[in-house]
């Protein structure tokens, strides 16, 4: 038996409706505040990721899948959602229309070479939006409400929004030169991958998961204390609109997030359950990204949210959906003869709404009562029997127990009204 590679799962049956109702959510979220769905490709030229996600995070140090086709081109699995967006944004010129330019996708498959554990996959999927061509502090607080409304909508509770800034290429610097300053009489305490990140991008060792690294960090200086003019104002201003809407957040100065683009705002939806903190969603202010992958100077901000953690949580806190029944009528056939006509009616049911469904193995009308109740239709319609010498069929609802005679003449017509009238 061949198995699924490690870290991937399928999305069997029994779960999917519980994807489609967070994908329903999400797209409509996203609908009301003005984003246009966007899909782009699985896979993108490697130089692409290298440039757009940056060669000092995780996921290009050791988290990527990266392999060369045939034609020798080196090629990568999207490890993320951003790049692949400003790629096709430069490359249709979407970004020459209208700004700012607001748009999302839905369920993205994202690949990350990572140990794999529970909510951690090889590959797992991503709701995300991206806003591009505006700078002010409003934007970032309508971005950072998207994904606090899909939660909301999905009646989940205890999340906890936690914003911090880190600036600019004005006023990051002097922090960088503090915080490496603080760390390297710290050095011998800091993990291998820290030290490295030491020399190379000392604000990644703010995101470092090892306790050890953490409780060195304890007094380090926080780039709050170290933002320009218009980082601290363009930070006030988000906590101001946040306060407008009435979405309630802390400062948390750790926040700096995995990718090497960010400017200014960057935040993390945490939720905390008791195997611990849960991270759901995080993003960020990218202001110098669409340059760095040679389009004009444009601002951004956006976020991803990874479907996995929702599900964990629409189950932890009891709010995952119920699916619907598969059928709603079941047409069953009492002779051979009848069977023709099962299939005329199912397809004429199915075409006024209503899910319909026949026997297709042969099952004596018995065990098409079984099959009937087993994939939750609420009715049964028996054709052929005594019946139909008069003109008419026997429709019997399963929940009430009753059973009624019903016109052959517009049949599927009153069966259909019947049906729909108890939704
Ligand atoms: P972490 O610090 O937990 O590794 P990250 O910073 O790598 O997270 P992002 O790149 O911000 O995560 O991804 C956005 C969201 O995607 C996360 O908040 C999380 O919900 C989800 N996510 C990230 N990696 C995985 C994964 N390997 N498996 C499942 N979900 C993931
Ligand atoms: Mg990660």
């Amino acid at each position: 038996m061949i198995k699924a590679p490690k870290g991937t799962y399928d999305v069997l049956p029994n779960i999917s409706h519980a994807w489609r109702k967070i994908e329903d959510a999400e797209r409509e979220v996203a609908r009301l505040a003005g984003y246009r769905e966007i899909r782009t490709p699985v896979f993108e030229h490697t130089e692409l990721f290298l440039r757009g996600v940056g060669d000092t995070t995780d996921i290009v140090q050791k988290e990527m899948y990266t392999f060369k086709d045939k034609g020798d081109r080196s090629i990568t699995l999207k490890p993320e959602g951003t790049a692949g967006v400003v790629r096709a944004m430069l490359e249709s010129g979407l970004n020459q229309g209208v700004m700012p330019l607001k748009v999302y996708y839905l369920s993205s498959p994202i690949f990350r070479y990572e140990a794999p554990q529970s909510g951690r996959m090889r590959e797992h999927h991503q709701f995300g939006v991206e806003a591009f061509g505006a700078r002010q502090p409003t934007l970032d607080a309508e971005v950072i409400s998207i994904p606090l409304d899909v939660l909301t909508k999905l009646g989940l509770s205890d999340f906890a929004l936690n914003i911090n800034s880190i600036g600019c290429p004005k006023c990051r610097p002097h922090y960088h030169e503090r915080l490496r300053e603080y760390l390297t009489q710290r050095k011998d305490k800091l993990c291998a991958t820290c030290n490295d990140r030491l020399l190379r991008n000392p604000l990644r060792i703010l995101d470092c998961k090892s306790d050890e690294c953490q409780a060195e960090l304890k007094d380090a200086p926080v780039m709050l204390d170290f933002l320009c003019d218009e980082c601290a104002a363009h930070f006030a201003g988000l906590k101001d609109a946040l306060d407008a809407i009435g979405v309630s957040y802390a400062v948390n100065p750790r926040i700096v997030r995995g990718l090497d683009y960010y400017t200014k705002t960057v935040f993390e939806i945490i939720i905390s359950a008791d195997e611990g903190k849960l991270t759901v969603c995080g993003g960020g202010r990218y202001d110098e990204l669409v340059s760095e992958l040679g389009g004009q100077p444009t601002p951004a901000i956006g976020f991803g949210m990874g479907i996995e953690r929702l599900l964990m949580l629409l189950q932890r806190q009891n709010k995952s959906p119920e699916a619907e029944p598969i059928c709603d009528v079941f047409v069953a056939t009492l002779t051979p003869e009848s069977r023709l006509e099962a299939v005329r009616y199912v397809s004429a049911l199915r075409a006024l709404g209503v899910k319909a469904d026949m026997d297709h193995v042969g099952r004596s009308l018995k065990a098409q009562f079984k099959f009937a109740d087993k994939v939750g239709a609420g009715y049964v319609l028996i054709l052929g029997g005594d019946e139909a010498a008069q003109g008419e069929a026997v429709l019997r609802n399963l929940t009430a127990h009753t059973e009624d005679r019903v016109a052959l003449e517009g049949l599927a017509q009153t069966v259909a009204e019947t049906i729909l009238a108890k939704r």
